[in-house]
């Protein structure tokens, strides 16, 4: 008999093809700069021993220790698995399907789109300036007809760019009492000085993500937050699954949010902040960089001459880096996460090997 499952699939599900992660496209190699991971890992141990009951949903220590880590009261936080699950959990509390709409602001993170995709909720695409990288503040007030969540991400991935404060609150004012904006601050320890926690205060509109899969080096417990007040937390609590959280993910994070664990989040952020500008330098050296744009992330992105070439060497010599040739705006460019003293001169030695072939 021949199935017919697609058939049995929803329309919007057949159509779509799944989040291209780095782990997804694959590769094989030593040096992975290519999912914006830590190359220095802190190490844990697990101290719970006994996993026989439910885990609590919103597990109170590692709410209070988040809170204290931002400064924000805990009916103000929500942890998921992930920032990811806080982009779905926003389209699902607020977003009619085949209604309402959000609007991202391509080049940037893949997964707005992918769940409003999944979801069967309308897409407005407002592209960021070309090379300035601004937000186009002109076209998306013109544009908040229908729509309920408007994405940023902020440092913005894979540009590496900071939105400017000024902007940012522009966008907040026009949109108060209309639609609620979500800065995805999944990179904002590398610039820690451009969060826009301080403003949760005053624009009950502004919904932040936070994760522990970057600065934090923690990518493979899957754990985030969302920061927002107190009535869209409990919105969300109405969504979320009962039990999202695990008790091995709860004591892992409650360990990297302890003070020391903290000082050693922002010595490696420092170093990785070191080695970038390092990166860079070099980078400008070399005759396949034809530019190289101003980061405030670990990592950057560069646009190169001939740059499926280099991407093709670097791939064969077991380095793994991000081809974004395909976003708008992003023609012949590669994105490159920092990693460690080794990893920077090898890409370096690699990429000056290729200049000699
Ligand atoms: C990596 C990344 C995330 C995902 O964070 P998780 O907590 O690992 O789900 C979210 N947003 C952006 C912009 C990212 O680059």
């Amino acid at each position: 008999m021949k199935s017919n499952l697609n058939n049995l699939t929803r329309i919007n599900i057949q159509n779509l093809s799944p989040y291209q992660s780095a782990r997804r496209i694959g590769g094989h190699g030593d040096t992975w700069l290519n999912a914006n991971e830590s190359p220095m890992s802190a190490l844990f141990k697990c101290r719970v021993e006994s996993f026989n009951r439910y885990p609590e949903c919103q597990p109170n220590n590692l709410i209070s220790a988040y809170a204290d880590y931002v400064g924000l009261f805990r009916k103000e936080i929500l942890v998921t698995r992930g920032a990811d699950e806080g982009i779905e959990l926003l389209i699902k509390a607020f977003c009619e399907p085949k209604k309402d709409a959000i609007i991202y602001c391509p080049p940037t993170y893949d997964m707005y789109a992918i769940n409003a995709k999944i979801a069967n909720v309308k897409i407005k695409e407002i592209p960021i300036l070309k090379n300035t990288w601004k937000i186009d503040l002109f076209n998306l007030q013109a544009s908040l007809d229908g729509v309920k969540l408007i994405y940023i991400c902020n440092p913005n991935n894979p540009t590496g760019n900071i939105f400017s404060k000024k902007d940012l609150i522009i966008l907040l004012q026009v949109t108060f009492n209309r639609c609620l904006v979500v800065i995805d601050e999944a990179y904002i320890e590398f610039s820690s000085k451009d969060s826009m926690v301080s403003y949760l205060k005053e624009f009950p509109n502004l919904i932040i993500l936070r994760t522990l899969s970057k600065a934090f080096a923690l990518a493979g417990i899957r754990c985030g937050f969302t920061l927002a007040n107190e009535e869209i937390i409990n919105i969300l609590h109405k969504v979320i699954s009962p039990y999202p959280i695990s008790t091995v993910v709860t004591d892992i994070a409650i360990q990297a949010l302890e003070k020391n664990e903290i000082k050693n989040m922002q010595n490696r952020v420092i170093k990785l902040n070191k080695n970038r500008v390092w990166l860079i330098n070099k980078l400008k050296k070399n005759n396949f960089v034809k530019k190289i744009f101003d980061s405030h992330a670990n990592y950057i992105l560069v646009k190169f001459y001939m740059f499926k070439r280099v991407f093709q060497h670097l791939w064969e010599k077991g380095i793994i880096i991000r081809n974004q040739d395909h976003k708008i705006n992003l023609q012949g460019c590669l994105r490159i996460s920092i990693g460690s003293d080794k990893e920077c001169l090898r890409l370096i030695e690699e990429l000056k090997n290729l200049s000699k072939i």
